[in-house]
């Protein structure tokens, strides 16, 4: 930080990174961001991570893409093989007219055979039309993004119990709780602003069950850290569902009054006696128990998870067994209560809200409802488009190798590093005719681009974000982007006209009042609002209101306003330890690095402070390797081999290995399994059997 005369001026903004959305004052001299201060949004109240305070400088990177890049008709094949200080060989210079005529080309008229992926780290404004480019330019609902490989399941099962794919309540009410369960998560890493309202929850006595195959940094804090075998979610938590029914413990009248299925979920649980799922989960029966009551006694209490729990073949099953937990005790809809899957990236929440899947339009009303599918059309001046649900993420990528789908646009996604068994993933991405790429680097996706956007960091545009909380808030540019480079929302709009497309937007304003129109949950917010309060929280229910941060206190989106219970049975992994691959895979990401470091990595003091591809092993799984901490591992899937770095790390079990996913050079999804949830569609990135070895020293 500084003084006053450090800088020219100061813009008020969100951080880029995670979904937590603490907002910023960014510190502008010379045109470049200097530094970054914490202030006082409703999420984070004045306090950043390090990814906040020191993760800017990626926007002044040498390696931003400041022009329009066409591939060369004299490239070598397509392949993970540009270098992005040196792309020349592969790629010429070309004005914004030729690059989106060549774009808008290869993709016009082709119905079917497009497919788009757009992009939580872009505003709302951005997916609303990233969406409506591919129904209405082309018919159809093959749109997705990173909420698919993210909490995907979490929103399926959520929409299917509760009625709303949103937070009950925002993280901050832990503040009113006396009881909270984190699972699967491990905010202190992934969303550290939300960790300290954590931690100073533990402070005045709070009570903290912490549940995890991984011993994550909040066990520190922890009344109980249940460290469980991987996989064996559904086990341990109807075991203390178990207990909860076995002893009475459940609130008979919040069931009756806002419940269905309740004797079916009774029912089912009866098999699953804290005896029983002990072996299969690695808890001891008492503190399944202890645990259960704990919980079930709390006059308030929350449970908050993360890709732990959403990122399995059984994910949409283990956030049902949380969702039966919170209802059965009746802790939804009160100050200290309620279901918050911590979101991921900064707008995973407001994208997803955008319509910007496969299954929905904006506001999750169903693609397949003629009614809804006719609004849209009205407002957008159109013709009907199709009612089938669209292909997901995953979906699209074999859609590319049966010949389905030739040509893509990717808007600041990344799944040549992000998508499980990822070298399918960059075979499709090599084998399509036709890639639009529209980023601010030349990313791994970009390698097999035929034309190269140029856009916007989020600094330097306009727009509004929505964080885990549900609150809507405004991003405003510190910088111009560099160059020809330019904002997201506007090169989108001019691929449009150049397809045939009659859009007429002069700003993202615009772009919102059209999104108002047909999503009730922006009623009561408007730019205007935004520009002067910064936040709302949806829902607003009158102009003045600043939003609620809790809902459903008298009931649900449902059918007679009750949530519903799902029985959830244990399903194994996609694919279990042999003798083989004998150990557990699991990936994720650590404090420095944001997904696929194509930010992160061009930051100078995170790249400084975790600069090497690594892994983390038990250091009595080290000593049988023979492997010194610090020394290389060569790590083998049935997808694939990478060698990096080894740390030893006694949170891991001595049969697991945790890969962070940041690192090109050593990408932990060459191991990953493409395996998805039947309901959220999501990879099984969190169990995979693994060789490990010791590998020839570098
Ligand atoms: Fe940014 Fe998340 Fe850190 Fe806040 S907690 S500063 S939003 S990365």
């Amino acid at each position: 930080t500084g003084d006053s005369k450090d800088f020219d001026s100061e813009v008020n903004s969100i951080c880029p990174f995670c979904g937590v959305g603490c907002q910023v004052s960014l510190k502008v001299k010379d045109g470049n961001v200097k530094y970054v201060e914490g202030i006082n949004g409703p999420a984070n109240e004045g306090r950043l991570c390090v990814k906040g305070r020191f993760g800017f400088d990626y926007i002044h990177h040498p390696h931003r893409l400041t022009k329009p890049l066409v591939r060369r008709e004299d490239a070598p094949a397509k392949g993970l093989n540009v270098d992005p200080g040196n792309w020349q060989t592969h790629f010429r210079e070309a004005t914004w007219d030729e690059a989106l005529d060549i774009a808008a080309n290869g993709l016009k008229g082709r119905g079917r055979e497009v497919a788009g992926f757009g992009s939580a780290k872009c505003t709302n404004e951005e997916a609303y039309l990233f969406q409506k480019f591919i129904r209405q330019g082309f018919g159809h609902n093959n749109v997705d993004h990173c909420t698919r490989l993210c909490h995907a399941s979490s929103v399926a099962a959520l929409m299917e119990n509760v009625g709303s794919g949103a937070v009950t309540a925002t993280f901050n009410e832990i503040k009113n709780a006396d009881v909270a369960i984190v699972i699967g998560a491990n905010p202190i890493e992934n969303h550290p602003v939300a960790a300290t309202f954590f931690k100073q929850f533990t402070k005045r006595g709070g009570k903290l069950i912490v549940m995890d195959p991984r011993g994550v940094g909040l066990r520190r804090f922890a009344t109980h850290m249940l460290q469980f075998r991987p996989g064996a979610d559904v086990s341990m938590l109807n075991a203390i569902m178990h207990t909860i029914v076995e002893e009475k413990l459940y609130d008979q009248q919040y069931i009756e009054a806002y419940t269905e299925n309740w004797e079916a979920e009774k029912a089912h649980l009866k098999d699953f006696s804290p005896e029983k799922m002990s072996e299969i989960c690695g808890i001891d029966p008492e503190t399944l128990r202890t645990v259960a009551r704990e919980f079930a006694n709390a006059k308030a209490a929350m449970i908050f998870w993360g890709m732990g729990i959403s990122q399995h073949i059984h994910g949409t099953d283990n956030s049902r067994c949380l969702i039966s937990l919170a209802l059965m005790t009746g802790q939804v809809g009160r100050p200290g209560a309620g279901l918050h899957p911590l979101r991921g990236q900064n707008n995973v929440q407001g994208a997803s809200d955008a319509g910007l899947i496969p299954m929905f339009l904006p506001d999750y009303q169903s693609v397949t409802d003629d009614g809804v599918r006719s609004a849209f059309a009205d407002v957008w001046n159109s013709g009907d488009f199709s009612n089938e649900k669209g292909l997901t993420v995953t979906e699209i990528m074999d859609a590319v190798h049966d010949d389905q789908i030739k040509a893509m646009y990717i808007l600041g996604e990344n799944p040549a590093m992000s998508d499980p068994d990822v070298d399918h993933a960059r075979d499709a991405l090599a084998k399509l005719d036709h890639l639009v790429v529209q980023d601010i680097f030349i990313t791994e996706t970009a390698n097999y681009a035929d034309v190269i956007l140029p856009a916007s960091a989020f600094y330097g545009k306009s727009g509004t974000v929505t964080n885990t909380n549900r609150q809507v808030q405004m991003g405003r540019p510190a910088v111009a982007p560099p160059g020809e480079a330019r904002e997201d929302w506007a090169i989108t709009v001019d691929l449009a006209k150049r397809c045939g497309l009659n859009w007429d937007y002069a700003s993202p304003a615009d772009v919102f009042a059209e999104m108002k129109l047909n999503m009730n949950s922006l009623n009561n917010i408007t730019w205007d609002r935004l520009e002067n309060e910064n936040a709302v929280t949806y829902p607003s229910l009158s102009p003045t209101d600043p939003g609620q941060p809790i809902v459903f206190g008298d009931g649900f989106p449902r059918a007679e306003g009750r949530a519903r219970f799902t029985p959830a049975s244990v399903i194994a992994p996609d694919e279990t330890p042999d003798a083989e691959y004998p150990m557990i895979l699991t990936t994720g990401r650590q404090l420095e690095h944001w997904h696929t470091g194509s930010m992160t990595r061009r930051s100078k003091v995170l790249d400084a402070v975790e600069p090497e591809a690594n892994c983390s092993l038990h250091p009595s799984t080290l000593r049988k390797l023979s492997v010194e901490p610090g020394g290389h591992v060569r790590l083998t899937t049935r997808r694939g081999t990478i060698t990096l770095m080894a740390r030893a790390d006694r949170a891991v079990a001595p049969d697991m290995v945790f890969v962070p996913f940041a690192f090109v050079e050593a990408a932990a999804n060459i191991l990953t399994n493409s395996a998805i949830d039947p309901y959220g569609k999501i990879p099984e990135f969190k169990f995979a059997a693994v060789k490990v070895e010791k590998a020839d020293e570098q």
